[in-house]
């Protein structure tokens, strides 16, 4: 097992110091583990120099697929781009989930066309759709995948991934030998009853996920952000029932254990490394957690990349 010391920086000083105005574009919203007053100042006296560089340069000597990322714009795209060669990050799968109407999804997609094009070593695209719209969304995926996306994504909360409007979708997704990725939610209130639900009812909770990808084995299935805000042990626990799901790194939470009990429960081969914007925490929380350096190394780039090699999307 590589300790987490044997990279001369703790969790907090990653956090604290690879956020010191490097990268303008992040959208970091780190909810725990906030370094006190004095520890920030320890940490900028000690590495006001060039200690920062260091970190990062331990960072950057991972390459990283990014399996859950975002472009708003099409300036935005410079941003992504900006923020991921700061960090290492080689590739990033981008999408923009949304829009009430075909002719408006279509637009999105086409942004996502359009970064993909503007920063083609960079960015792949997650092509969205809506299932409720049927023959649209099925034209769609073959639109988007005729136009070089590499996988679905991220789909949201209009239909649950376990309806059986899904199975379409998903039959399509293995027909292409694409993934899937959805958000996934695990918010007290979608699951236990009594408490108030925070996401529209049609949001997927991880039996749903479990659900789905119990039906559709061969199909590659991605849970949406483990960070995402909500309880990512009770995320962990349902989440081992279906052998061959796959759950991705990203959101804001980077609670410490987070990833550890994800290897636990799930194994280092189902977890794919990824940002939903959050750049630093993102790269943080698996550098940071206690993982072997191969483990390190799957999460990092390798799983998702074997994910994408059915197609022959993946990165050389
Ligand atoms: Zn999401």
């Amino acid at each position: 097992m590589k300790n987490r010391t044997d990279f001369g920086l703790n969790r907090r000083t990653f956090l604290s110091t690879s956020g010191l105005g490097l990268l303008g574009a992040s959208m970091s919203g780190v909810l725990c583990n906030v370094p006190s007053k004095e520890e920030s100042e320890q940490t900028a006296n000690t590495f006001q120099k060039d200690g920062w560089k260091a970190i990062m340069e331990s960072a950057k000597k991972y390459p990283k697929l990014d399996a859950h990322n975002h472009v708003w714009s099409g300036s935005n795209a410079a941003q992504v781009d900006e923020s991921c060669e700061a960090l290492g990050i080689t590739k990033a799968a981008c999408s923009i989930p949304g829009g009430k109407k075909v002719a408006e999804i279509r637009a999105n997609n086409d942004i996502i066309i359009q970064a993909m094009k503007s920063h083609p070593k960079r960015i792949m695209g997650q092509c969205y759709i809506n299932p409720l719209f049927k023959k649209e969304a099925l034209d769609e995926i073959d639109r988007c995948v005729d136009n070089g996306m590499v996988m679905l994504g991220e789909l949201y909360d209009a239909v649950k991934i376990s309806d059986p409007m899904y199975y379409p979708i998903v039959e399509r997704c293995i027909r292409h030998k694409i993934p899937l990725m959805l958000h996934g939610v695990t918010t007290l209130g979608n699951w236990r009853p009594g408490y108030l639900p925070t996401n529209p009812p049609n949001s997927s909770v991880p039996e749903d996920f479990v659900e789905i990808a119990n039906r559709y084995p061969e199909a590659m299935i991605i849970c949406g952000h483990i960070g995402g805000g909500g309880n990512w042990e009770y995320m962990c626990r349902i989440l081992r029932k279906a052998p061959t799901l796959f759950l991705d790194t990203s959101g804001s939470v980077s609670d410490e254990g987070m990833i550890d009990m994800a290897v636990k429960y799930l194994g280092a081969d189902r977890l794919l490394f990824a940002t939903d914007m959050n750049y630093e925490t993102g790269v943080g929380k698996i550098i940071w957690a206690d993982l072997s350096e191969a483990d390190r190394k799957k999460i990092f780039f390798e799983n998702f990349n074997n994910l994408l090699r059915k197609a022959g999307n993946h990165a050389s």
